[in-house]
This record gives structure tokens, C-alpha cells and sequence, in this order.
């Protein structure tokens, strides 16, 4: 990075082994699953709220842009920093902070891992729905960040169905709390639906408060099998008219299950 004093002020607030400027470190941040690639000039790996601000701060000062990224999984280009700057890598920020059993919500840190969330609430007969197919990698932050959605959209809804209240580090330091664990928060502004889905273009999610649902008691997986599309089709709709809710509703042709069989081969 050319402005060495920036580095030497980033190393100060989040710690020098937190700071990555070598080329072969910068590549690692550079990409997601899209063809495309940008070198940031610097990684920064903040470990709490405090570090963010700072970071922010400076960025902000000098005028640098920060591109937040969680587990880089996005299949939208959003996490490459195509304008160089900084990256912002949240993945120390891995900590469940509470799940609360009794108002049926969790606070964690925006870091922590999809499907380890969904295990930890699942030992304890609760449910957290949002599947982005990404989930064995992707963080929660990054999933509210795009409002990812996944199969059990259809009957649970999707990411900003679950976001309570979150915190969040703005671009010039500040630092915006909104909402909490209260379910029914209908007075202001929903800036909540506002920042979810951002995409990192509003702030930096530090802290995130979810929703948790009863575990479903039992599951029961169906196979179904067509002559044609048209027949399957129909079987969807009526299925759906007939006020059955699944969970999912997969539909997949021969081209599809022809591929899996090759892939399992
Ligand atoms: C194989 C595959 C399947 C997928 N399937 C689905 C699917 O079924 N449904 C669906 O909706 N999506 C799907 N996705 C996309 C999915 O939404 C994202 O992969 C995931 O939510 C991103 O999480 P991440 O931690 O990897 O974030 P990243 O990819 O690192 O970042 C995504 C965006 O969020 C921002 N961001 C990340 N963390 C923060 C933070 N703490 N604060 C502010 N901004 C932040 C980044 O700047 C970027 O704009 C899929 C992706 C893959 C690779």
C-alpha cells in the first residue's frame, strides 16, 4: 500500500499481524465464486467493534474505500473490492454471544458461521431457517448483508425475516444500533429492512440479533415421480391449494438427476 503512515495506523488499532499487504495475502481477498478478481491494497482483520471503528475512522479520513467480506461466497462480485482500498475480513468475529431460550432470539457476532449457528440452536430445540446453499461456509453477516434466501424460503421466509436488531459500524466510525430482541418493535422507522440486504454499501454488521423458531418436530422427506413437466407442475400447484405448506419443493428433470448420477459414479 503506498500510504505507509495508513498502514502504520491500521497496525496500531487492530494489531500488526492483523494487517496483510503481501501480494499472495491480497489475492486471497481479491476474489469471490465470479470470474472476476481486484487486489485490495491492505486486509484488515478486526477482532472487535472497537477495531472497526478505528479502522473506519482512518479509512474514512483518508479517503480509502473499505469493502467488507465475510466468507467471500457470494455469487455477485460483492465482496471484490473492485475500487482497491481495503478489505475488511470479519472472520475473528466468531462468537455466539447468547441464545436466548426464553424470548426464543440469539445475539451473535457477524463472523460466526452459517450452519454452525443452525447445530448449536438445533441441540437446544430451536430453529433458525435461512439456507443459503453457501451455508457450511458463509457467514451470518454476509447472509443479512445480501438477505440470502434458500429452499425453505417458500415456507419459513428468508434472511430479513429472522434480523431482530443488529449493530453496525458506519462508514465514518460511527456506531448505529437498531432494534433488539423485542418481537413486536412497530414504532419509527424499520431501519432494519433498510440495512439488511445492503450488501456493504451502508455500514459494517458487527453484532446481529436473530430470531428463533420452535424445531420442527418431525420430518418426512417425499419422492414423486412424473411422466412430464407439465404433470409435475400441476402437482405443485395443487399441492399448494390444498393449504400443505413443505418445507421445500424440489423439482428436478432427467438432465438434472442424470448429472448427479454421474457426479456419484
Ligand atoms: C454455491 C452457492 C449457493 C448459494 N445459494 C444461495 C441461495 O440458495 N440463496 C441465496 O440467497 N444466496 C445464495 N448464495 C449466495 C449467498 O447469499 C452468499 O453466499 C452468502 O450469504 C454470503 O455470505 P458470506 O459470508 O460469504 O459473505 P461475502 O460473500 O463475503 O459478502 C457478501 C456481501 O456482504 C457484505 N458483507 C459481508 N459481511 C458483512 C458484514 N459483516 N457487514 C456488512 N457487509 C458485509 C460484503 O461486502 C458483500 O457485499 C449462494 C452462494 C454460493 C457460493
Amino acid at each position: 500500500m503506498q500510504d505507509r503512515s495508513l498502514v502504520s495506523s491500521l497496525q496500531t488499532a487492530v494489531g500488526r499481524e492483523n494487517v496483510l499487504t503481501k501480494k499472495e495475502d491480497l489475492i486471497c481477498y481479491s476474489y469471490d465464486p465470479t470470474p472476476n478478481h481486484h487486489l485490495p491494497e491492505a486486509v484488515v482483520i478486526p477482532g472487535n467493534s472497537d477495531e472497526v471503528t478505528q479502522v473506519m475512522r482512518l479509512a474514512y479520513a483518508a479517503g480509502v474505500p473499505v469493502t467488507p467480506r465475510g466468507a467471500g461466497t457470494n455469487i455477485s462480485g460483492s465482496s471484490i473490492p473492485v475500487q482497491g482500498g481495503l478489505v475488511l475480513a470479519m472472520h475473528r468475529f466468531d462468537r455466539i454471544i447468547e441464545i436466548d431460550t426464553a424470548n426464543l432470539c440469539a445475539v451473535v457476532e457477524a463472523g460466526v458461521i452459517t450452519a454452525e449457528f443452525q447445530s448449536r440452536v438445533e441441540a437446544l430445540g430451536l430453529f433458525y431457517p435461512p439456507d443459503p446453499q453457501a451455508l457450511n461456509m458463509s457467514t451470518l453477516g454476509g447472509n443479512v448483508a445480501t438477505n440470502a434466501g434458500g429452499p425453505r424460503g417458500f415456507k419459513y421466509g428468508v434472511t430479513r425475516d429472522y434480523v431482530l436488531g443488529f449493530k453496525m459500524v458506519l462508514p465514518d466510525g460511527r456506531i448505529l444500533t437498531v432494534g433488539g430482541k423485542t418481537v413486536k418493535n412497530v414504532t419509527g422507522y424499520d431501519l432494519t429492512k433498510l440495512f439488511v440486504g445492503s450488501e456493504g454499501t451502508l455500514g459494517v454488521f458487527t453484532e446481529l440479533t436473530l430470531r428463533l423458531i420452535p424445531l420442527p418436530e418431525s420430518k418426512r422427506t417425499m419422492l414423486a415421480v412424473f411422466d412430464d413437466i407439465l404433470a409435475a407442475a400441476r402437482s405443485v400447484s395443487a399441492v399448494i391449494a390444498a393449504k400443505i405448506i413443505p418445507t421445500t419443493l424440489e423439482y428436478m428433470d432427467q438432465e438434472a438427476m442424470r448429472l448427479i448420477e454421474s457426479e456419484n459414479a
